[in-house]
């Protein structure tokens, strides 16, 4: 018979952490918490398959669940009637003197947090309400996790699961709390643990009265009823809209299902002796090795990360400036709170990370309700798996293998520039939830953030009161998300750390003023589409637009470290594009080893390119050789100074020049002054120039006259770029400015072996003529070409018989590959993706299955010719990190991107390294 339900209490657990597909995330853990014996209230766990049996059978059960279900309840029963202090109660679900209460949890493989359903308090009814007072002498209690079950069943089982739409405008939980509301008035009280029992008992009518007059359906007095109503209710939040919505993001298959968890409820609302609470056992949002976490006395499960009352610091050591007032868990518990502690670091220990744990306390009693890997940002993800290689928890191989692309990508966020930061007063404080520096308008809803952030393309930051599952495509697309309550536990802190997103919570200096769309903070008014800056590091809010600087690395030591172990295990080597000085010192700084690609012409793109650009057309526009070496001559000087400079910067690591690209029409003005001052300077008429100009028009320019065509046309052209290099070379040794000087001479758009000889004579005439203008003996260089045609990679056996180097130029190779033009795939690709014809946009990430082939073959053929050469890639792919691993496993010797992602190469390039270690 198949199992379809996992046991777990009284010490052991038929389950374990490892079986997260079957049991879910919460399941899975529950099961090995309970076999370390901690704590754990006893209960059993449907496995995800039923889920997915659900789905399939259009809601029907497997015919054996019911039973492993009852008998599991029963195995349930029987633990918990052994519980008291060696008395026999007999605790059972539905017993009117004793009842057994549950929750009944949500859980799937990965976490989802807060994205699919929970029903707490299960198995109150008429019948049993008598009986559990009888047994606490607690009324207050049992009448307040009565209420509570009947908010949250209402609204997950009858109306969200029953696809009831809300009636109105508001749903019946909103109803329901409305009423609630109305009665704290009219007794004059501000928090729910205000009310008395007479005032909930009462509440408790009110509400089933709204449910039966809402809804149409009575609430269910039945425990059983209750029991499988949540089942399903749970089952379905699978495919509720926000848990759909969240796994599109996070992209999760919808086939994976939830895993349902029945547990015995424990009560952390039974008074000052009972609390909840969750904790990390690490700071996540900075790595400091501290417990940290958040509670509330007298509080039910999700009273903490609701928003309801502001949660109080778990310890003395987690508090900040804004929460050192309040009382920690440790003063007000003392006892509980070293026993949580003591459990906390067992469990960090077993599980050897950093956890997410939740926990209640019942007359002060201990117990462990959840745990988990814990999210973390990326500052705090490379801090941890730095401390935990020290502290030799885990080896550096470990730790360099733990850390993703994305949580690096976040240490090397944009931050608020600090002097301006030092020159603002800030407009309010909140929590630092999510790191980094952003800057935006002001939206209110999620949906205004995603419409002006997604579709208009703007910069826009979502400001709530509290962010709700509901609000995460506005989250996805705002820049930063701002609010006024919540703890680091919230939901939008949650959520944003998964992100890495800046995020600041629980700021309650700030007010949302919905109705009139304000955001009121230090006695000023920030209308919605004002600009704000915020800090999500230090959780400081500021108005206007700050500027955003870029990180600085040198001051991370923990990332430092981090580097060095990452390139302890890599074997490829990371070079990046650049063609400034500016750039190729930031690459130097990220770790860059040498420059892949040096793009002549961006000199004569940009800010102080005027000069040269002008010399540039006049070069173009000239139609004689004596005209155009006139207009090279005066053009030279600029040439010389810009690669000069970075070969320079770049102290003696190799760089890769590569000749004109771009087909020249590409620099002729549009605008008409412009033309006039280019026709007086080669003395022509306006009418001469545009025949001229003309003359260059291109049907196909990408594949036009480009590249080493341009060469090949005007070898002169090549002549003075050539010298231009050599010079510098020849000038930064005689200087002893730098040390071996290695310029790489690469040669664009090639498709054949001629093109390169054609070339080459060219180079080896300058070579000549610059070893005897500075009376050098020898002089270092390499010549290579660049393969980005298909016909280069077909016939690299031959081309290795010239080039010493090859660098793989991906875009041009996709787009020749694909025959799809990269600047006009926005029309079709998106459809592609939608229809799911391309796995991914193959811009971005290189398609190892095609384009790859091609990679392969290019590497294989050249090197049979020449088996030292050298072999990169310079299009976007080299920073890509998927497309960074593949360049491992073909044998590249190194990848060259924007200064930029060289860290993310980096560490893509350990990891390839380490997983094919461990395949071995
Ligand atoms: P989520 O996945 O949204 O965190 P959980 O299943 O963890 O949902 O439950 C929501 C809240 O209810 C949590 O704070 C949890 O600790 C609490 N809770 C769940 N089951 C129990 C239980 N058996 N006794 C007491 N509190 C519970
Ligand atoms: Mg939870
Ligand atoms: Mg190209």
């Amino acid at each position: 018979m198949a199992k379809y339900v996992y046991f777990f209490g009284g010490g052991k657990a038929e389950g374990k952490s490892e079986m997260k597909n079957l049991l879910g995330g919460k399941g899975a853990n529950l099961a090995e918490m309970a076999n370390l014996g901690l704590p754990v209230p006893p209960g059993f766990t449907i496995t995800t398959e039923v889920c997915t049996l659900y789905y399939r059978n259009k809601g029907k059960y497997p015919a054996e669940l019911k039973k492993q279900v009852e008998d599991n309840l029963k195995k349930t029963e029987r633990i918990m009637s052994r519980a008291v202090r060696g008395v026999l109660l007999g605790k059972k679900f539905g017993d009117p003197k004793d009842p057994l209460l549950v929750s009944v949890r949500s859980g799937a493989r990965a976490s989802m947090p807060g994205m699919m359903e929970t029903i707490l308090n299960v198995g109150l009814a008429p019948s049993t309400i008598p009986g559990l007072i009888a047994r606490t002498s607690n009324p207050r209690f049992v009448y307040d996790a009565y209420r509570r079950l009947i908010m949250m069943y209402s609204d997950v089982v009858m109306e969200k699961a029953a696809g009831i739409e809300p009636a109105g405008e508001q749903g019946i939980r909103k109803q329901l709390e409305a009423i609630m509301h109305g009665m704290k008035e009219k007794k004059g009280v501000k928090l729910d643990t205000e009310l008395s029992a007479d005032d909930l008992k009462e509440l408790a009518g009110q509400f089933k009265a709204r449910v039966l007059k809402v809804l149409g359906k009575p609430f269910p007095d039945e425990p059983m009823d209750q029991l499988w109503g949540s089942v399903s209710a749970v089952f379905q939040s699978w495919n509720g809209r926000r848990a759909v919505e969240y796994r599109r993001i996070e992209r999760i298959p919808d086939e994976w299902g939830t895993a349902v968890t029945v547990q015995t409820m424990v009560f952390g609302n039974t008074g000052e002796n009972s609390a909840t609470g969750v904790g990390f056992t690490r700071d996540p949002a900075t790595g400091r090795n501290i417990f940290y976490g958040e509670w509330l006395p007298n509080a039910q499960g999700e009273d903490v990360v609701a928003g309801i009352r502001t949660p109080l610091p778990v310890n003395e050591a987690g508090k900040t400036a804004q929460t050192k007032a309040l009382t920690s868990l440790e003063k007000a518990m003392p006892a509980a709170y070293r026993q949580l502690n003591a459990i906390q670091r067992r469990l960090e220990k077993h599980y050897r990370d950093m956890l997410d744990i939740e926990f209640t306390i019942e007359e002060g009693r201990l117990f462990m309700l959840q745990c988990r890997v814990g999210k973390r940002n990326g500052v705090a993800a490379v801090k941890i798996a730095v401390d935990m290689g020290h502290e030799k928890l885990i080896k550096p191989e470990e730790a360099v293998l733990r850390v993703k692309a994305d949580a690096l990508v976040q240490c090397l966020l944009p931050m608020v520039d600090p002097k301006a930061e030092r020159e603002s007063k800030p407009l309010a404080k909140g929590l630092p939830a999510g790191p980094g520096g952003a800057h935006g308008m002001v939206v209110f809803t999620a949906d205004e953030a995603a419409r002006r952030g997604k579709e208009l393309g703007e910069k826009v930051i979502l400001v709530r009161t509290e962010t709700s599952p509901e609000d995460v495509h506005g989250m996805h697309a705002a820049q930063a998300i701002l609010t006024a309550k919540g703890g680091m536990t919230s939901h939008a802190a949650l959520v944003a750390r998964g992100w890495g997103k800046c995020c600041i919570v629980g700021c309650s200096d700030i007010a949302v003023d919905m109705d009139r769309k304000v955001l009121k903070a230090s006695g000023k008014e920030i209308p919605e589409g004002a600009w704000i800056t915020l800090n999500g590091t230090s959780g400081t809010v500021y108005e206007g637009k700050l500027p955003l600087v870029d990180p600085d690395l040198r001051h991370n030591k923990d990332l430092r470290q981090f580097m060095k172990w990452v390139d302890g295990f890599r074997k490829l080597g990371v070079r990046t594009n650049a063609d400034t000085p500016q750039d190729a010192r930031k690459a130097l700084e990220f770790g860059a080893e040498g420059i892949g690609l040096f793009r002549t012409e961006h000199m004569f793109y940009g800010e102080g390119a005027d000069r040269p650009l002008f010399l540039l057309r006049k070069m173009i526009a000239s139609s004689t050789l004596e005209e155009r070496r006139k207009a090279l001559d005066e053009l030279y000087p600029f040439m010389k100074a810009d690669i000069k400079a970075t070969m320079e910067a770049m102290q003696g690591h190799p760089v890769t020049i590569r000749t004109l690209d771009p087909p020249l029409h590409e620099f002729v003005p549009k605008d008409p002054a412009r033309l006039e001052e280019l026709a007086r300077a080669l003395g022509i008429s306006m009418d001469e120039l545009q025949k001229r100009a003309e003359g260059l028009h291109e049907t196909n320019p990408m594949m036009g006259h480009r590249g080493v065509r341009l060469g090949v046309t005007y070898p002169e052209v090549t002549e003075y770029q050539v010298r231009a290099i050599l010079e510098s070379a020849a000038e930064l040794a005689l200087d002893k400015k730098v040390r071996n000087v290695l310029p790489e001479i690469m040669i664009p758009v090639t498709c054949a072996k001629s093109e390169l000889d054609d070339q080459k004579k060219i180079i080896d005439r300058v070579v000549e003529e610059v070893k005897a203008k500075y009376k050098l003996k020898k002089l270092d260089y390499l010549i290579g070409t660049m393969i980005e045609l298909p016909r280069a990679a077909l016939t690299a056996g031959q081309m290795a018989e010239t080039a010493e180097f090859f660098s793989f130029g991906t875009n041009d190779l996709t787009q020749m590959t694909f025959g799809f033009s990269r600047d006009d795939i926005g029309s079709f690709v998106p459809e592609y993706l939608k229809k799911k014809l391309l796995p991914e946009d193959p811009f971005q990430s290189l398609d190892q299955e095609g384009v790859g082939q091609l990679i392969r073959m290019g590497i294989e053929r050249g090197r049979s010719t020449r088996p030292k050469l050298k072999v990169g890639i310079c299009g976007e792919h080299g920073g890509d990190y998927e497309s960074v691993k593949f360049c491992h496993r073909v044998g590249m010797n190194y990848v060259s991107c924007s200064p930029f992602r060289v860290p993310i190469a980096r560490l893509a390039a350990a990891h390839a390294a380490l997983e094919e270690k461990k395949s071995k």
